[in-house]
This record gives C-alpha cells, sequence and structure tokens, in this order.
C-alpha cells in the first residue's frame, strides 16, 4: 500500500475517533511518515576523460595530444593534457584521432536498401519502415553519425516515432531532425504512386498542388510532428516523373511553403537538381539545397551573397547508382538520370569549392547502405576540398546549419558529449573517417573496438 493510500485510509478513521485519541493519531501518522527514508543527495556524474595521439575540434583546430573530459551527457573541458579535476575512469584511444560526432544532413533512416521508395506503398508496411528504421539508426550511430537530419520516410511519419522512440532512450540512435512527409507535387518526385491509377494508398497524402494545398501540406506535417519541411523543388532521379532538370513546383509554391514554415519557427529543405529549381528556392527562401546537381556560377553567386542558405551536395549517391543501381533494383532510366546528372555533380562541387562556399555535409544514405555515410568525405577531397574542410562541413558548419550549434558541432564545454575516435588522422588520409572504432553520444558508449569486440568497461 502506498503512503498516499495509507494517509487516506488513517484520516477516514480519525474523524471516528475522539480528541485525545485523534492526537495520538496525529502523532502516529507523523511517526509513519518519519519513517520514510530522505530522498538521496543528488549524485555528481563521472568525470571520463578520453585522450588520444590528437583531436579535431570541429571548429578547424588540431590539438595534440587531444583530450576531452566528460561528465554526464556534456562536455566539461578539452584540451592538450589531463586536465585539472582527476578524472573518475580514463578512455584510452592511442594513435587515434578524436572527432565531434559527425552530421549527415540528408539520410533516409526508414528506407531499405534494395527496395525502391516507389515500391514501398504496394509491398513493405509501415512498421517494416520503422524497424529497418531502428536497425538503420544504430547503424548510423554506430558509423560515428550522431546527429542526422532526416529527409522524409515513404511512409509518412515512421521517422517522427524513430525519432521520439531513440530521444526516449528506448533504442540507440543519432539525434534527429526529421522530415515528416514530403511535399510534394503530383507526377514529380515525391510522388510514390508509381502504380495502376485503381489502386490508392488512401491513408497516404504526400502530394500537393497549388498555393493553399502546399500551405495546408506544411501546416499538416508540422502538426503530426516534423521538425523542418521537405520539399521537392524539381524532378528526381530516382523517380518516373519530371526530370531532375526541371523545376516542379512554381515559385509561389515554394514561397508559401516557405512562409509558413518560418511561421513555426522551423527551416525548409529543398531537394533541387535543376538550375532554375535551385534559383527559385533560394530565392524564396529555403535553409538548404539539397543534391544541387546543376548549380551555375548564378546561383553559386547567390549562396555566397546570402547568409541563410546552403548547399548540401550528395556526391556518393551519385557514383552509386550508375554503378550498382542494377543490383539494388533501379529502373534502367533512373540508372539513366544519375549518369546523366552525375556529369553536372562533381563539376559543380569543384567550382563552388573554387568560389569559397560554405557547404553542408548530406549523403542520401539509404539509397545505398546505411553506415557508409563517410565514403562522402573522399569524393570531396578529390574534387577539390580540403580534409580540415570537409570536416569542419559535417561538424560544425551542419550543427549551424540545422540550428543546433549550441549544442553539437564542436568539442566544447558545455556541449553533448558527442564524441567518436577513428584509426589513424584523416588529415593525412580522410578515408580514416570510415574506420570509426569508437563512438559517444550524449555520454553514453555506443561503439568500443578496442582489444576484442566490444568493451564497456569504464
Ligand atoms: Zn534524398
Amino acid at each position: 500500500m502506498s503512503c498516499f493510500l495509507y494517509f487516506q485510509h488513517f484520516s477516514a478513521a480519525r474523524r471516528r475517533l475522539s480528541p485525545a485519541l485523534a492526537t495520538l493519531a496525529t502523532l502516529a501518522a507523523a511517526a509513519a511518515l518519519a519513517a520514510t527514508p530522505p530522498p538521496l543527495p543528488a549524485q555528481e556524474p563521472p568525470n571520463i576523460l578520453i585522450r588520444a595521439a590528437r583531436l579535431i575540434d570541429g571548429s578547424g583546430a588540431v590539438i595534440e595530444p587531444g583530450v576531452v573530459m566528460v561528465a554526464g551527457e556534456r562536455i566539461v573541458a578539452v584540451g592538450p593534457e589531463a586536465l585539472e579535476r582527476p578524472p573518475d575512469a580514463t578512455v584510452e584511444l592511442g594513435e587515434a584521432t578524436i572527432l565531434p560526432g559527425l552530421i549527415d544532413l540528408h539520410t533516409h533512416l526508414t528506407d531499405r536498401v534494395g527496395t525502391h521508395w516507389e515500391e514501398v506503398l504496394v509491398t513493405t508496411t509501415p512498421a517494416q519502415a520503422a524497424l529497418w528504421g531502428a536497425a538503420n539508426a544504430l547503424t548510423t550511430l554506430r558509423a560515428g553519425f550522431t546527429t542526422v537530419r532526416d529527409m522524409g520516410p515513404t511512409w509518412p511519419y515512421t521517422d517522427v516515432d524513430l525519432r521520439d522512440i531513440v530521444n526516449a532512450g528506448v533504442l540507440p540512435g543519432p539525434r534527429m531532425q526529421v522530415a515528416g512527409n514530403y511535399v510534394s507535387a503530383t507526377g514529380g518526385a515525391g510522388d510514390a504512386r508509381q502504380f495502376s491509377i485503381y489502386v490508392d494508398v488512401p491513408v497516404v497524402r504526400n502530394l500537393a498542388d497549388g498555393v493553399d494545398a502546399v500551405r495546408a501540406a506544411v501546416r499538416t506535417n508540422h502538426k503530426n510532428g516534423a521538425d523542418f519541411t521537405k520539399i521537392l523543388a524539381t524532378g528526381a532521379v530516382l523517380s518516373r516523373g519530371l526530370p531532375p532538370g526541371a523545376q516542379q513546383y512554381s515559385d509561389a509554391e515554394l514561397a508559401v511553403a516557405v512562409e509558413e514554415t518560418n511561421r513555426w519557427g522551423r527551416f525548409t529543405a529543398a531537394h533541387a537538381h535543376g538550375t532554375g529549381g535551385i534559383k527559385a528556392a533560394i530565392r524564396a527562401g529555403v535553409r538548404t539545397v539539397d543534391h544541387g546537381s546543376m548549380l551555375d556560377d548564378e546561383a553559386i553567386a547567390m549562396l555566397l551573397e546570402s547568409d541563410y542558405t546552403y548547399y548540401v551536395p550528395t556526391l556518393y549517391v551519385g557514383v552509386i547508382v550508375p554503378r550498382d543501381g542494377a543490383a539494388l533494383g533501379v529502373p534502367e532510366e533512373q540508372i539513366r538520370r544519375s549518369t546523366e546528372m552525375m556529369r553536372y555533380r562533381n563539376a559543380t562541387f569543384r567550382r563552388a569549392m573554387e568560389a569559397g562556399l560554405t557547404v553542408g555535409f548530406g549523403t542520401d544514405a539509404g539509397v545505398f547502405e546505411h553506415g557508409h555515410n563517410a565514403r562522402e568525405f573522399q569524393i570531396r577531397v578529390e574534387n577539390g576540398q580540403s580534409e580540415m574542410d570537409a570536416i569542419t562541413s559535417a561538424t560544425s558548419i551542419s550543427a549551424m546549419i540545422m540550428g543546433w550549434e549550441a549544442d553539437v558541432g564542436s568539442l566544447e564545454a558545455g556541449k553533448y558529449a558527442d564524441v567518436i575516435a577513428v584509426q589513424g588522422n584523416p588529415l593525412d588520409d580522410i578515408t580514416a573517417l570510415e574506420r570509426v572504432i569508437w563512438v559517444m553520444k550524449g555520454g553514453e558508449v555506443h561503439r568500443d573496438d578496442r582489444g576484442a569486440g566490444i568493451r564497456r568497461d569504464w
């Protein structure tokens, strides 16, 4: 019987007692309360010291050797040697490099590689998307990506549920901002209804045409738990609809999507390959131009001038679809689209680098294997970005683009203890970022490959 119930019962009985007995009863009640043990004093979390040959802090600095002190879910100090407070435990990472948890601004965690998204509505269930999403979230986290912006599921809002269950601490996964549902025009990128017109999936409503419908779609998404708006400004590579070079939404439709999203105090991310759609999205005031395959010099100049809108290229996926598309079940016509976009994609990125453009880090993981996100780095370095700039792009710059710079994106006292370690030095060989050996998110270790297998001994 709980204390509360006991007391209720006791008080009812007392009303029938004489005053003297009632006093005794009150004393007895007080004694019963006094017997309740006092609450334990709040315990200070242990100080964990993490040390390795070098540390790249995410803002462009290298510290050798590198030490991070963590207490609870936050970083308390960063420096070159053991920090003034004595640690309660030490994680020795030897010749490794410590970095902030990486950020991918363009994932599809609930997508399963090998199932074309246009077939998802008729061959899979939302439960499958959620369960695969849980597995993919763990894979992504263990690959060193402790934060992602998820660019939308095919079964609407399964990403919202995934985010919530990770945030509740039930399942391990990255910190997530989620799109909830694509905002797409009929017959374009994001229109998954590529089956017979006599078949429908009434519960899925992800198409919006005209300014009023676009506004309603944005409101519906945010009502249902989206963190940002994903809008398909142009056609897509992996779609039967409008070609990727063509603008899909009108300027007015893009403008109203951004206006409504801003009213919610949130960002808009635009999928955009073609030049016209890219410029329309920049003019509308989106936060990110994702893919951005056909940025021309004018679009680069517009981005240089803006202190709000950022280019988020996805280069690795452009290698995978032409190379492995057939094995992944991508229709031939869409492989052709990808090959055509590839002609522009790397050249666009090189021109953006030459112009000194600040870029976010995205991959489109989900089109290729989750956990291979870090393969994006090598293509960037091959196309003119320095190793350090590529790392900064995937840490502090992407955190700033998400509006999360106060909490993630660099190793700094006060931020979440999202800390990873990779074998070797990524400044000498950027593919070191593909060799993650240790992952901590919010002070909790999710990967430890030192010695044999996984150790959780501190
Ligand atoms: Zn995508």
